[in-house]
């Protein structure tokens, strides 16, 4: 059994401390054991708004928590990420997905790999990650308060910052880590501008679509391995496979284009039309029909699908289009041939809105990149001040990254700040 780490309600109203990391998250506790590791003789604090910290921890990946993904050289993993993807490579070089299954392995949290790469503890449960990341800070002298939001930051040039919560606690320290995960309108917001500093507007990002089609109506749970979607009118497209929900379209094709086309999509207020490639790996789908049917001249059209496609989607196709049931191969003539290739090779669908990812989902936009050193994550707007996790405008698909670059930028954040002078 591990033991119950400490976690503190403040009692004292002023209170001093060398770091004080705003946000119990996944970032804020990477910065926070970082410093505190590297530099034993910092005080350090982690103040969460919440009654819990580590609360998406605990529900990612649908319980079992994706901590990163097996991709381990820093210029293919940048390429998962539509917001950060530049400015990440410098910090991928010195802390990547390989450091981090080092870090938990070591902390006796074992990883695996699935098939699509995607990591997550041997134990199947992200209570193994928090209760790891607790365990760590206990270790390292970390104190956490929860209910601790905070409401107001002053800096002094010669003092450095007063931190004020909302229940009238006042803390001073040298630095902070700004870990307060994706950024909404308001006083985060107001806050951070008041120092200079500018936010891409905070969307949404990793949605599934919600679509009414004939074609998919009436088929949820049924998925292709592969397919390619593409953002209509953009040069936007993604690969994957695809999943038919109740709702519409979902699976890592989907969420990918999400994700790369935020900006487009909500720019379109969430109405647009999106194509699907159902077999993008063939090039020549005409070719490949006459081979069926040169192949299986007698065999039924609806009973043989063609390019190992699902069977229920192979048959909606050829209903919609009006092929009768009971034709053969050998009855197809060229322009039916033309037909079906054109609607295996793209189906345009119209998205009407957009629904969560239960698995995952986050904010696109935060703190301007252009505004932060990417060696220390520290502001240039504001020396002392740190950044790390979603707040800033990084995003990724979906698979672990999300973790991996909460994970980087607070490990840098944290060393950072403790190897500055004091
Ligand atoms: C349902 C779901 C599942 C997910 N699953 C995965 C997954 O499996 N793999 C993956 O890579 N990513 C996943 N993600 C994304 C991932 O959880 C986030 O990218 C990651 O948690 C970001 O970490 P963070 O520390 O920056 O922010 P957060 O985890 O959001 O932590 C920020 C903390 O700051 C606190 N806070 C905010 N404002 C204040 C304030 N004023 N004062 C004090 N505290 C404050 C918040 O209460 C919060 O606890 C998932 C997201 C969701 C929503």
């Amino acid at each position: 059994m591990n033991p119950t780490p400490r976690v503190e309600t403040p009692s004292t109203k002023t209170i001093r401390q060398d770091i004080l990391v705003i946000g119990g998250g996944a970032a804020g506790f990477f910065g926070a054991i970082t410093a505190a590791e590297s530099n034993p003789g910092l005080k350090v604090t982690i103040l969460e708004k919440g009654r819990e910290v580590l609360s998406k921890v605990r529900i990612s990946g649908g319980g079992r928590c994706n901590v990163t993904h097996a991709c381990f050289d820093p210029v293919e993993l940048v390429k998962h990420y539509p917001r950060g993807h530049r400015e990440l490579l410098g910090p991928f070089y010195r802390w990547q997905p390989s450091n981090t299954v080092t870090w938990f392995e070591s902390r006796g949290v074992p990883l695996k790999a699935e098939a699509d790469g995607r990591m997550f503890p041997i134990s199947d449960q992200s209570s193994s990650i928090v209760e790891c990341l607790l365990n760590e800070a206990r270790s390292a002298g970390v104190s956490i308060r929860t209910n601790q939001a905070v409401a107001q930051i002053k800096h002094h040039e010669s003092e450095g910052f007063e931190v004020n919560t909302q229940d009238g606690h006042i803390y001073h320290a040298q630095k902070i880590l700004w870990a307060t995960g994706g950024l909404k309108p308001g006083p985060a917001m107001k806050l951070l501008s008041q120092w200079g500093h500018h936010m891409v507007d905070p969307i949404p990002s990793l949605f599934t679509f919600q679509i009414k089609h004939p074609l998919i109506e009436g088929l949820p749970g049924l998925s292709v391995d592969e397919a390619e979607a593409s953002l209509c009118g953009t040069r936007i497209r993604c690969r994957g496979p695809l999943l038919v929900t109740h709702w519409g379209l979902s699976g890592p094709a989907i969420l990918r284009l999400s994700a790369w086309g935020a900006r487009e999509i909500h720019q379109a207020q969430e109405s647009f039309d999106c194509d699907i490639d159902w077999i993008p790996n063939v090039k020549d789908a005409g070719f490949g029909l006459e081979s069926m049917m040169k192949q299986h001249p007698n065999k039924q059209l609806h009973t043989l699908s063609p390019f190992d496609l699902p069977k229920r989607l192979w048959q909606r196709i050829l209903d919609i289009l009006g092929f009768k049931l009971g034709m053969t191969w050998r009855q197809l003539n060229s322009k039916q041939v033309r037909l079906l290739t054109e609607s295996l090779k793209r189906t345009t669908f119209h998205v009407s809105g957009k629904s969560r990812n239960k698995e995952e989902f986050v904010t696109c936009g935060g703190v301007d990149l252009k505004e932060v050193q990417f060696k220390t994550m520290e502001s240039k707007k504001l020396p002392g001040l740190h950044f790390a996790g979603e707040v800033l405008d990084i995003d990724a698909e979906t698979g672990g990254f999300n973790f991996q670059a909460a994970w980087t930028t607070g490990y840098l954040a944290g060393k950072a700040m403790a190897e500055s002078a004091w």
